[in-house]
C-alpha cells in the first residue's frame, strides 16, 4: 500500500487521493503561530474519521502528503477490522516537535480540526504528546486519547497491552490447538509503556519471558519487577525463542532478519513490523511463521479511544480488545482456507465489513 501511493509521487494530488480513494484532504496554514498542516479523512462509511496527529519535520511536503494518505488509509483498516464504528484519518503538523511546537500552534490547529465539525477527530501521535493535546481540546471537542482529569480514558497501554496478549493467546492456539501459553519462551523487544504491560500478562501465564531495550534503566527496572531474563538489542534475532513480539519499532521483519528468526509466532505492539508487506507476509507464511497481524493485535489503543467517543469505560474497552483473540483466529482460518498471508486476511476482512456496513447504510 505505501509503495503504490509513493509511486504516485509527482502526480496531482487529486490523483494521489483517487490512488486509495481517500474523501478529503485539508491543507491549514497560519502565518502568525507558523502552523503547516495537514488533515487527511479517508473513509467515513463506518463513522467519523478517528486517527492521531504526527508532528514530523519532513524535508518535503510531498513527503507530509504521502505520509498522511498512506497513515489515515492505515486507520480506516485498524478501526474496521476492530470492528469499530469509526472510520480513518490522520493529521501531520509540519515540523521539529522539539523546536516549533507552541501553546498558540497546537490550538491553532484544533481550530481547524473543529471547523470540520466532528468529521475527524483527533489523538497524539509522534511527536505530539498528552499535554499538547490539552492545548487542541481547549479549542475543539474532536480530540480523544485525553487523561482521565479532561473526562478522556488516560493510558491506553494496558488495553494495548491486553489485546497483543489476547492475540498471542490466539497464535498458540492456532498452531498448538491449546491457548496457553506457560513454557513458551516469548522475547519482547522494546519494555515501554505496552511492553511493560504485556510482561506481566506473560509472567503471570508462567511464560519465560526474555526482554531487549536499548534503555538500561527500563531493563533493569524490568528485571527487578518480574524475574525475567534480558538479552543485548544486538542478540535479539539470534535467540532460540517461540514468540517473537516487537513493541518497540516498525520493520522489524525484514530482509536481514526474516531468516534468522527462530520464533514460530510474531504477535507484537509495534505498528508496520513488515518492512514489505507484500514480500515479508508472504515469505513468513511460505516458512510457516505465524503472523498475528500488528494493527489487530494492537487495536487495544484506538479501542480505547472508541470508548471515549461513546461514553467512557475501561472495563467495556478491555471486554472489546478480549475479542481480538476470536478475531484473530477468523483471520487465521481465512489465511489457511484461501491460502494467503494472514496480513492480506486481514485486509479482505476490513474491506468485507466497510462494503457490508455500507450497504446495510443505503437504507434508511
Ligand atoms: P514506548 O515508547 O513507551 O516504548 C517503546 C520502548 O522500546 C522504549 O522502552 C524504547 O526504549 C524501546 N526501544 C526503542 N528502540 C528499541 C530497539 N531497537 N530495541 C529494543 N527496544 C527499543 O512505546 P509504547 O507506547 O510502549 O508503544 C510500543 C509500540 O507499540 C510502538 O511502536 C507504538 O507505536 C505501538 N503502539 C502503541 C500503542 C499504545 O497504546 N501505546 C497502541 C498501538 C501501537
Amino acid at each position: 500500500m505505501i509503495d503504490t501511493i509513493e509511486k504516485a509521487n509527482g502526480a496531482s494530488l487529486t490523483s494521489k487521493m483517487s490512488t486509495f480513494d481517500h474523501e478529503q484532504l485539508v491543507f491549514c496554514q497560519d502565518k502568525s503561530t507558523g502552523l503547516k498542516a495537514i488533515i487527511a479523512i479517508h473513509n467515513t462509511v463506518l463513522g467519523p474519521a478517528v486517527g492521531g496527529t504526527r508532528m514530523w519535520a519532513y524535508t518535503s511536503e510531498e513527503d507530509a502528503v504521502t505520509d498522511v494518505l498512506r497513515l489515515s488509509r492505515g486507520m480506516t483498516y485498524k478501526n474496521a477490522l476492530a470492528g469499530l464504528n469509526i472510520g480513518g484519518g490522520k493529521a501531520v503538523i509540519i515540523g521539529d516537535a522539539r523546536k516549533d511546537k507552541s501553546e498558540a500552534l497546537l490550538r491553532r490547529f484544533g481550530k481547524f480540526v473543529n471547523s470540520l465539525g466532528g468529521k475527524y477527530i483527533t489523538a497524539e501521535d509522534v511527536g505530539i504528546s498528552t499535554k499538547d493535546m490539552e492545548f487542541v481540546k481547549m479549542e475543539t471537542d474532536h480530540v480523544v486519547g485525553l487523561p482521565d482529569f479532561l473526562g478522556g480514558g488516560g493510558d491506553p497501554s494496558p488495553v494495548t497491552a491486553y489485546g497483543v496478549y489476547m492475540g498471542m493467546k490466539a497464535s498458540v492456539k492456532e498452531m498448538t490447538g491449546s491457548d496457553s501459553l506457560a513454557g513458551k519462551k516469548v522475547l519482547v523487544q522494546g519494555v515501554g509503556n505496552v511492553g511493560e504491560h504485556l510482561v506481566d500478562h506473560l509472567v503471570k501465564e508462567n511464560a519465560e519471558v526474555i526482554v531487549s531495550d536499548i534503555y538500561e534503566d527500563r531493563i533493569k527496572k524490568i528485571l527487578s519487577k518480574y524475574g525475567v531474563k534480558a538479552v543485548d538489542v544486538s542478540h535479539v534475532y539470534d535467540q532460540k525463542i517461540d514468540i517473537y513480539s516487537p513493541c518497540a519499532l516498525g520493520a522489524t521483519i525484514n530482509d536481514e532478519t526474516i531468516n534468522k528468526l527462530t520464533a514460530s509466532i510474531i504477535c507484537g505492539a509495534a505498528n508496520n513490523q513488515l518492512a514489505n508487506e507484500q514480500i515479508h507476509g508472504a515469505e513468513l507464511q511460505k516458512k510457516g511463521i505465524l503472523y498475528a497481524p500488528d494493527y489487530l493485535v494492537n487495536a487495544g489503543g484506538i479501542i480505547n479511544c472508541y470508548w471515549e467517543i461513546i461514553g467512557y469505560s475501561r472495563e467495556a474497552a478491555l471486554e472489546q480488545a478480549e475479542g481480538i483473540y476470536d478475531k484473530t483466529l477468523e483471520i487465521f482460518e481465512k489465511s489457511k482456507s484461501e491460502n494467503i498471508p494472514t496480513y492480506l486476511a486481514a485486509n479482505l476482512l476490513a474491506e468485507a465489513r466497510i462494503h457490508a456496513i455500507g450497504n446495510v447504510k443505503l437504507s434508511f
